[in-house]
């Protein structure tokens, strides 16, 4: 059963939340910064895993190519059809791999491989063969390791989805976005039920043991009606995850998003009655609703992780792995490493030359003091397992006392024990904790560590 939408919220409140931005989330469009983050220091921080051979490593790699742009779209991309560029690409992604385990050592095992982009499997069967080959040479895969990749229905085979099964992924993610053919055509981005249902099905008796389902709620003419439809024939399909996004607009930093006109946007309340419209879809028909906006079966890992206090959260996603080590390849990819985040260039060019010259394409990255470290590990403390204990008052007290100021909207309740997210406070987790983020400045809801442009 959903819970009950906030009904005491100020709209000040409710717009400031409804469009929070987040660190934890890394989401690679929003984080750019701190340029004094050198490639001296990467080295350094890899150098120091290097004497931490037992750590768990997760690797993510980023694909930067689609066959065309969605209008929506806040991923770091390249349209292109070049098989060269391609390529190239794989060629620099080695060179970058290579690099980095000549310092942490080669063949490291990595409980967690993901691959996202852009469009993975834009790649042909050939280039998708020779990633896996590229990560496989420079790390092992341990036997019971958490592997996926992000794919488009639209460029999804019978064959490739064979091909992407032998060469190790377990688990597959779709997106959907919206089934309405108005939503559809307003983000540039159409694809039919059957053609959806199709490659779910094939990618189903192809054996991946999950496939997740990603929709994305705040599209233009999205009413919460035609979501409703969309939502009921995704769960027609019974994926065994859904993550339910929220649109960020933000055309001033996505040229591409001026193709959509604001005013068919939903405000910030609609947006909200479209994510209740979800999470009453979902838990209706029997699903967990984890963390900030992903639903997943009972029999999930992911649901008794939370219920067990087990659930982690590092700059792939929700995870059982407790992998706090993430290394990140290609453009954009953020990873976070010895107390480190670091983000690559996200400009193709200056990603491949940085790397012609055999230096990590660092864009901008930040070694977290003591303060940031505890706050941001509350942060995600409070994302995976909606509370926050009493001790973290000690040594956050100032933002412990802003959360605990949120009980008077009915958003939290406080106890001896600590904070505790209520149900209808889950609505606005993400501004929660956005709220917290020690890299937001919330007076000019700004990264704090934005280079000038
Ligand atoms: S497929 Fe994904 S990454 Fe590519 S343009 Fe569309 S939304 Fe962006």
């Amino acid at each position: 059963m959903a819970p009950p939408l906030p009904s005491s919220l100020p709209l000040e409140l409710l717009e400031r939340y409804g469009h929070s931005p987040l660190g934890c989330t890394l989401s690679a469009s929003d984080l750019v910064g701190d340029n004094a983050f050198s490639d001296a220091q990467y080295r350094e921080v890899l150098t120091d895993l290097r004497q931490r051979p037992e750590e768990q490593l997760a690797v993510y790699a980023h694909v930067p190519f689609c066959h065309v742009r969605c209008l929506y779209c806040a991923c770091d991309t390249t349209v292109t059809h070049s098989l060269e560029k391609v390529d190239r690409y794989l060629d620099a992604l080695e060179c970058e791999m290579a690099m980095a385990t000549d310092l942490i050592g080669r063949g490291r095992k990595i409980s967690q491989l993901h691959v996202g982009g852009g469009t993975p499997n834009h790649l042909n069967e050939p280039q998708l063969a020779r990633l896996m080959e590229i990560v496989e040479r420079h790390f092992t895969i341990a036997p019971n390791a958490c592997t996926s990749i992000e794919c488009n229905p639209r460029r999804s085979s019978a064959g490739q989805l064979e091909l992407l099964y032998g060469l190790g992924f377990r688990r597959i993610s779709f997106g959907v976005q919206d089934l309405n053919a108005d939503v559809q055509r307003a983000i540039g981005r159409v694809q039919s039920l059957s053609m959806v249902r199709d490659v779910f099905q094939t990618a189903r008796e192809t054996g991946f043991q999950s496939i997740n389902l990603d929709l994305v709620y705040g599209l233009p003419f999205q009413t919460p009606a035609g979501f409703r439809s969309t939502l009921d024939q995704i769960l027609d399909l019974s994926p065994d995850r859904v993550a339910c996004f929220s649109y960020s607009h933000n055309p001033s930093a996505r040229p591409h998003q001026h193709a959509i006109n604001a005013d068919h946007l939903p405000s910030s309340a609609e947006k909200l009655a479209l994510f209740h419209e979800a999470v009453h879809a979902f838990t209706d028909a029997g699903y967990r609703w984890v963390g900030l906006d992903v639903f997943v079966r009972e029999t999930d890992e992911l649901a008794d992780a939370q219920t067990e206090g087990r659930l982690h959260r590092n700059a792939i996603g929700y995870t059982t792995m407790p992998a706090k080590q993430v290394l990140a390849f290609g453009p954009s990819a953020i990873g976070e490493i010895g107390g480190a985040l670091v983000q690559n260039e996200s400009d193709l060019k200056s990603w491949h030359n940085h790397l012609d010259l055999r230096q990590f394409p660092v864009a901008w990255g930040h070694r977290l003091n003591d303060a940031e470290r505890r706050r941001r590990e509350a942060v995600l403390y409070l994302m995976c397992n909606l509370q926050l204990p009493a001790s973290t008052a000690v040594d956050l007290k100032q933002d412990y006392d802003r959360l605990c100021d949120k009980a008077g909207y009915g958003l939290v309740e406080v106890s001896s024990d600590g904070i505790r997210v209520t149900p209808e406070g889950r609505y606005l987790l993400r501004g929660l904790c956005a709220e917290q983020d020690a890299f937001l400045d919330w007076g000019s809801c700004q990264w704090r560590f934005r280079l000038p442009t």
